[in-house]
């Protein structure tokens, strides 16, 4: 039995330093605290997040959190419109939601102030929200990715034992994409379990469901973080199931680290990256784009993030390319301002390839054009 605890938390919303290249998101809230949705792999369950309560059996709803979001954003002289994440140590959608309605009081709040957000669930529970979903797209901007890892319901049903099976997942894709116009709906396929998730079969699965079901984007990432107390949870799941196999070459692959080896990865990706374009899926989101100064910065943010994960894809990865692209989303004026002054190399990872790579683009935007065609008349 889960047990419910209401209580009082000061913030509402958390800004992060940069946005990041996946789901693009800057701010964070989170309805709960602790998901009852058990996932026997969760990585909330690792002593880096800091969760005080028993993560599965106790789960803390956050009182009032739809009118502290509102405060927050009315008295937001300091928050520039961005994308949030709703949910991340915990599911937005768990089951808890459908009772208590945090997770939609925050929509409500999210549309009435024009923020975009990218939001990833188990549950078909969001189908509820389509609504407010497709008015926040509309407005703004909404990406919605469901967490699909396997097509193997009993495999599905030991890892995630309380959410939705993954037919439903699939189809709740599919009722999203059909009842909207405005939503980015996909599947974010991670983390792909080793020795569990990575054949042929279901990696092929997972990407060609998610394409009949209408996915506009399958996002991937190949291995499972095991840290600590995390590690300790699922090894010992592994150990009480049919899966006990996988354990010896599991922990072999892993090296003692957190993380598989790199070429693991590197193999993994490739088989990744060739089904999604057999598939023609695309494996990035396209991101918001503010209308303010900030549209430039954040396009070419996200041109060079793009780039830079194509090339750590094909095992060439580019540190300065990858700052390059996430230091943009911090600089304070447009970067047209910046590249007419004739100061690009002042910016920070902006080496003479990263210039390079960028005038083009700056070349060709309209406003600088037509900004220099008024500049003849000064
Ligand atoms: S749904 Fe997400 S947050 Fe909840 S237990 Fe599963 S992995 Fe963890």
């Amino acid at each position: 039995m889960v047990k419910f605890i209401t209580r009082e938390f000061k913030t509402a919303i958390n800004k992060l330093k940069y946005p990041d290249s996946w789901f693009w998101i800057r701010y964070t809230i989170n309805p709960y605290s602790g998901c009852e949705h058990a996932c026997i792999y969760c990585d909330a369950r690792s002593q880096r997040y800091y969760l005080e309560q028993d993560f599965e059996n106790e789960v803390i709803i956050k009182a009032d959190i739809d009118k502290k979001l509102e405060l927050r954003l009315k008295r937001a002289r300091t928050l520039l419109p961005d994308v949030i994440g709703a949910g991340g140590v915990n599911d937005a959608y768990q089951p808890i939601e459908e009772k208590v309605e945090n997770t939609r009081k925050i929509l409500k709040v999210i549309e009435r102030y024009g923020y975009p957000l990218n939001i990833a669930t188990k549950s078909r529970l969001i189908v509820r929200d389509t609504d407010l979903l497709e008015r926040i797209g509309k407005h703004a901007w909404c990406a919605v990715g469901f967490s699909i890892t396997t097509t193997d319901e009993d495999l599905a049903s030991f890892l995630e034992p309380h959410s939705s099976p993954p037919h439903e997942r699939l189809e709740a894709i599919r009722e999203i994409k059909n009842k909207t116009s405005n939503v980015l709906v996909g599947t974010f396929f991670m983390p792909i379990i080793p020795y569990l998730e990575d054949d042929d079969e279901n990696l092929t699965a997972v990407i060609k469901e998610s394409k009949k079901a209408g996915a506009d984007f399958v996002l991937f990432s190949p291995g499972l973080t095991l840290r600590d107390v995390q590690a300790e949870f699922f090894i010992k799941k592994l150990e009480n199931s049919k899966y006990q196999g996988i354990i010896k070459p599991l922990l072999s692959l892993y090296r003692g680290k957190y993380y598989p080896s790199r070429s693991y990865m590197n193999k993994i990706h490739s088989k990744l990256l060739g089904i999604c374009e057999k598939y023609h899926v695309p494996i990035r989101i396209k991101r918001w784009i503010p209308r303010d100064f900030r549209k430039w910065n954040y396009k070419l943010s996200e041109i060079l993030l793009n780039h830079e994960y194509m090339k750590s894809l094909r095992g060439k990865p580019d540190n300065a390319m990858k700052w390059a692209g996430l230091h943009l989303n911090n600089l304070g004026e447009s970067i047209l301002d910046v590249y007419k002054r004739g100061e690009l190399a002042k910016l920070p990872n902006f080496n003479n390839n990263i210039i390079k790579f960028v005038e083009p683009y700056l070349e060709r935007s309209k406003e600088l054009k037509a900004k220099k065609g008024l500049e003849r008349f000064l």
